[in-house]
């Protein structure tokens, strides 16, 4: 066995090499000229003149030694529908959607915009769009028309694809109103023509004549049609996806063809150890990164059952999950950490109901993975649980431990070590030197970007290069805009976002690190810490937690004793610059829809300031709370 040591440092010194071999786990209709084309840095090209189709090796390469096996799984707690698809049946449903969205004129290169909830002819969308050599663009169901309408001026899709309602927690969500509404924003931007799914949940869609189509219908008239597979030079757009938002406005990631399926294929085998055959559960939704990698095409590539689910983790009940894992015999689960913290205010009993013998191991991606959380979570269910560090723009995790390649103890807290292909380093902000063990610093990667990751953002290629590749005036490094710590062993933690750093007197803190620290105080189960104007210090940091017993609250004179017990121990972990100015008690906290904190807004608020753009925000109801707790405060 190679030690990962090796493997990785091969990854970086050879990368033509390295990639050249990984590149056979896919299929090629023609092979490519060069592993690597990097005469234009930061641009590369990645299998330059290889030409190949992400659907097809999705779907049509499964079908002779395992079509009659399940490659979706579908399951919705909010419809109580339950259905599976062959790669068979799979291939059907594309290949006639391809050719209903080749009726509607969509050709190579051409955009189809997919605002969906998540059912099954999402995922048959983007499979019929790329099988096309159109490019997706699949936007978040449920943003608010204003979001999805800067989202059609950017990519101006020529047809687009939606749904009449998407459902949460029992609750119908009219999609066709909202897409109505983003479309007459959008002008002369909106699509032609917009097929819609009739789920029956809302009141009957308005259709507008010329431009609205029923999806049933189409089916009807296209029944035994087929399109055939474009073929496609490796660096040709899959799709366009814009980041969560988190930090502003978000920027159209382009993600090629040929890089993007080989980095998948080869992280199904190296970091999650997922075998054709079985099945892999990741609860995302198709609207994020993670779902376009690890709902859709990572299990597909690698001819595994994907389980779709549309629901809540807790409804009907906190066993909804792993009543799933027994039933489809789950072997490989991904999840989020906003997700776990959810569950572990559940009866702890849920995770013991159903045989979960079949699942080795669980992977949680999307912001920081806290140590108290990792060891709940991997002490009931008694498996590896390994956190991912990545982003939209890289498409696959950048930082993590490979048990593919060789099992490394896990620390929790940390992601662990830079992975294959990503030459990752710690550089000081102000001088680009690269800092050593113990030292904070900006999270870089020296490029060439391995396959999978962006090509560029969408038509600008100029913001790709003033955005990623402009920290260091001298120095060709992609920032990712975190700032981590790396340990002797090189496992990195990450200590928040460059944005977030809070500035003491001088000193430099990460939100994280004060996060870690208050939330290891027993009673509290969640915490978001920001920097707040200070005319003495330049910043202070305040912390808004929610507890785990709400009723503590009710008493000001333990809420007071709770602040001070809370300061106290950042103070004895951290050192008392750390400390929180304040400690603000709220039951929830603003979150996106992809479940990331929006740090920004509470950071407004706590100054005075407006909270900004709140269209990315899940429940209102957050935003409300830390307002009202300063005003109370
Ligand atoms: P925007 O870039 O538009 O502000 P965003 O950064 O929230 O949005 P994503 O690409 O979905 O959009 O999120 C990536 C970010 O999430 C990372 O840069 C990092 O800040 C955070 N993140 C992801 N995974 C982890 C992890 N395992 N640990 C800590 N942070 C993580
Ligand atoms: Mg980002």
């Amino acid at each position: 066995m190679t030690s990962y040591h090796d493997f990785h440092r091969r990854s970086i010194d050879d990368p033509a090499g390295f990639w050249a071999e990984q590149a056979q786990r896919i299929h090629w209709h023609k092979p490519f000229d060069q592993a690597l084309q990097y005469d234009r840095p930061p641009f590369r090209d990645w299998f330059a003149g290889g030409e190949t189709n992400l659907c097809y090796n999705a779907v049509d390469r499964h079908l002779a030694e395992r079509g009659e096996q399940a490659a979706l799984a579908y399951v919705s707690s909010e419809t109580g529908i339950e259905t599976s698809y062959s790669y068979r049946e799979l291939h059907a449903e594309v290949a006639r959607f391809a050719a209903i969205l080749q009726a509607q004129g969509v050709e190579k290169g051409d955009r189809v915009l997919i605002y969906m909830p998540m059912i099954p002819e999402a995922i048959f969308a983007m499979l019929a769009t790329v099988r096309l050599g159109a490019i997706h663009s699949v936007v978040f169901g449920g943003f608010a028309s204003a979001s999805l309408a800067t989202r059609i001026e950017d990519a101006t899709p020529k047809v687009m694809v939606t749904a009449d309602a998407g459902l949460r927690g029992g609750k119908v969500i009219a999609y066709k109103p909202l897409v109505d509404e983003a479309l007459a924003l959008a002008g002369s931007s909106a699509p032609g023509k917009v097929i819609v799914v009739n789920r029956g949940l809302a009141e009957a869609p308005m259709m507008k004549p010329g431009r609205d189509l029923d999806y049933a219908a189409l089916v009807d008239a296209h029944q035994d049609e087929r399109a055939g597979v474009t073929w496609v030079e490796s660096n040709h757009p899959s799709y366009i996806l814009y980041t969560s938002g988190t930090t502003g406005k978000p920027k159209g990631v382009q993600r090629d063809t040929g890089g993007y399926a080989v980095a998948l294929a080869a992280s199904m085998d190296y970091i999650y150890g997922g075998k054709p055959g079985e099945c892999y559960f990741s609860t995302s939704d198709i609207g994020w990164v993670v779902g376009h990698s690890y709902i859709v095409y990572g299990p597909l590539l690698n001819g595994m059952t994907t389980l779709v689910y549309e629901g809540l983790p807790i409804r009907p009940d906190a066993g909804i999950w792993w009543q799933l894992v027994e039933k489809y015999k789950v072997t490989v689960m991904f999840s989020a950490p906003t997700a776990v913290r959810v569950l572990k205010k559940q009866d702890p009993a849920w995770l013991h109901k159903y045989d979960l013998s079949s699942l080795r191991a669980l992977f949680l991606a999307g912001e920081p993975l806290d140590e108290p959380t990792a060891t709940w979570i991997a002490g009931e269910l008694n498996i590896p649980v390994l956190d991912n560090y990545w982003q939209t723009e890289t498409g696959w995790p950048m930082l993590t431990l490979c048990n593919g390649v060789e099992p490394k103890p896990v620390k929790y807290g940390s992601p662990g070590l830079p992975v294959y292909g990503f030459n990752v380093k710690l550089f000081n902000e102000a001088t680009g030197e690269e800092v050593g063990p113990g030292e904070k610093g900006v999270i870089g990667v020296i490029p060439p970007l391995p396959p999978g990751c962006m090509s560029t953002i969408w038509q600008q290629d100029q913001r790709f290069v003033d955005t990623y590749f402009s920290l260091f005036p001298d120095k060709l490094v992609y920032s990712s805009f975190d700032w981590g710590i790396k340990d002797q062993d090189g496992y990195f933690t990450i200590l928040g976002r460059t944005d977030d750093v809070i500035n003491v007197a001088g000193h430099r803190l990460g939100t994280r690190e004060i996060e870690e620290a208050v939330s290891s105080h027993s009673a509290i189960a969640e915490v978001a810490v920001v920097g707040v104007e200070d005319s003495l210090k330049g910043q202070v940091p305040k912390a808004f937690a929610v507890v785990k017993n709400p009723a503590l609250l009710d008493d000001p004179a333990q809420r007071a004793a709770l602040e001070k017990e809370v300061i106290a121990q950042v103070a004895a972990q951290l050192g008392a610059i750390a400390n929180p100015a304040r400690v603000y008690f709220v039951n929830q906290l603003p979150k996106t829809r992809s479940g990331k904190v929006l740090r920004r807004s509470i950071q407004a608020l706590a100054e005075g300031r407006d909270p900004g753009d709140l269209t990315t925000l899940d429940d209102p109801a957050g935003i409300e709370q830390i307002r009202q707790s300063i005003e109370q405060a």
